[in-house]
């Protein structure tokens, strides 16, 4: 029973460790160290590529949670962050190269696992497959990837990634917002959020201040003009937002049947509504800048960002249309992705796409059930999140509450809310833990 696994990242090293753990014999196809993506400084596996922090610890904040249930499915990431940390107040942050180095030295101790050193230029034919090449997968891959999966298709395979910030429903302020849509015309679907001409001008005024965060070395100013960002187009001018996404006319408060100066226009971002995006406002500022800034939004002044505003490369595929909750390709059996690939967005999304798509693979070795990790924990969320059709427009997704299905009743207190939906995570895991595949042996 041989597997085989492209890139030996987070993603591709948890999936490689899980298929092991279960017996399988394992070909781990990896360019390091015969070349490098330009992230990358080192050859270890697993390479932290910016920050070295792997988010918040506890499971009342929804990384926290994501991690906690890693630990119980014996996640080889969290084990070795888990070993390395270092002091970060309620993060979870690691040594980077001693995580690195730790996560490396597993894998090429395990005698299921064979690393072999290639720079892919297509995929190989061999099933199961699992491709979990990163947000930086080189250009021949990549498009052999586009020729698999699009065809003609060119949207099945994005190389840029430029998103608007998503902010908790609950935390938008209500008496200063109000369902309309322009002209009245399709029934009130946009959340607004209103300035008068002081408040416009003090927020335009510090958003062209703004600090924005750097490029990288292998992103260029091009890349982003086909998608101005919001503090680019506000620098051309007082008034340049107020013609663009900002744009009042025809929004009237139903309340007072009033316009307003400048309006920001919030869209629905899931089907249960908890989650909204804040319409053309993709940004490259800095995240503690998005925070300062787009709270001055008067409806946003308690926002909860649930996500914050990116700009860069990042390849990821149209995983809604593309593949199924188990990570599997809906048209070419056997064939899995992993990773940032896949629109899960972050490190410990990435190892936690890997785990699943892991285990998922060895059920399809093994002739067993593929399992199912139900929405209500986040592993499961993210499953859904990457395999719903319903999604529109599909962006890459940091792990965030707002993914999970609401409590039922409706009547949770605020502050008890995230407490009771990891409790019921967790339980709901510690019923699916038992019908994993446990395979022929366990390490
Ligand atoms: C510049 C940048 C900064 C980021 N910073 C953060 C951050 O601070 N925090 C965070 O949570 N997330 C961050 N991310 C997002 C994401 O979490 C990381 O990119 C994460 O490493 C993705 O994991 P992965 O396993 O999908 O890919 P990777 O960890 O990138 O692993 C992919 C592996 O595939 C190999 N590979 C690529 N192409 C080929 C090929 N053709 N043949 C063989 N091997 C190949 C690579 O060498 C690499 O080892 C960042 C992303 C980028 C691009």
């Amino acid at each position: 029973m041989r597997a085989y696994v492209a890139g030996a990242g987070l993603a591709g090293c948890e999936c490689a460790w899980q298929l092991a753990k279960r017996g399988a014999e394992v070909t781990l196809l990896e360019m390091k160290p015969l070349s490098r993506i330009s992230a990358h400084h080192t050859d270890f596996f697993a390479e932290l590529c910016c920050s070295n922090s792997l988010r918040g610890e506890g499971v009342e904040c929804a990384p926290g949670l994501l991690k906690e249930e890693m630990r119980r499915l014996e996640s080889l990431i969290i084990r070795c962050a888990d070993e390395t940390r270092v002091p970060a107040g309620g993060a979870l942050a690691v040594d980077r190269d001693g995580f690195s180095k730790a996560v490396t030295a597993a894998i090429r101790a395990n005698p299921r696992i064979t690393v072999i050193a290639r720079e892919l230029e297509s995929l190989p034919g061999e099933r199961p497959l699992i491709v979990a090449t990163g947000p930086l997968t080189t250009d021949a891959l990549a498009r052999d990837i586009l020729r698999v999966l699009g065809g003609e298709d060119a949207k099945a395979l994005s190389f840029f990634d430029a998103s608007a910030p998503l902010v908790a429903a609950e935390s938008i302020d209500m008496q200063s917002a109000y369902f309309a849509s322009r002209y009245g015309k399709g029934g009130g679907d946009y959340l607004n959020c209103p300035m008068d001409k002081d408040e416009y001008t003090a927020f335009w005024k510090e958003l062209c201040g703004a600090e924005r965060a750097q490029l990288h070395a292998f992103e260029d100013e091009a890349v982003f003009e086909g998608c101005l960002p919001v503090e680019v187009m506000a620098g051309r001018g007082p008034d340049t937002l107020r013609y663009g996404p900002l744009k009042p006319i025809g929004i009237r408060d139903p309340r007072t049947d009033k316009g307003a100066y400048a309006v920001v226009q919030l869209r629905r971002d899931n089907a249960a509504g908890s989650v909204y995006n804040l319409v053309g406002f993709q940004t490259h500022l800095t995240f503690p800048e998005q925070r300062r800034v787009f709270s001055m939004i008067p409806a946003l002044r308690n926002a909860e960002f649930l996500r914050f505003g990116v700009m860069h490369r990042n390849s990821f595929i149209d995983s809604p249309r593309l593949l199924t909750a188990d990570f599997q390709s809906r048209v070419s059996p056997g064939l899995y992705f992993a990773g940032q690939l896949t629109g899960v967005e972050g490190y410990i999304e990435s190892a936690a796409s890997g785990l699943v798509a892991g285990i998922c693979a060895y059920s399809f070795l093994s002739g067993e059930k593929t399992p199912v990790f139900p929405p209500e924990t986040a592993v499961g969320a993210l499953c859904r999140y990457i395999s719903d059709p319903g999604v529109k427009e599909f962006q890459p997704m940091n792990i965030n509450f707002g993914l999970l299905p609401p409590l039922p009743g409706g009547t949770v207190k605020k502050g008890e809310k995230k407490g009771l939906l990891a409790r019921r995570a967790l339980e709901t895991l510690g019923a699916v833990i038992p019908c994993l595949p446990k395979g022929r042996s366990s390490q």
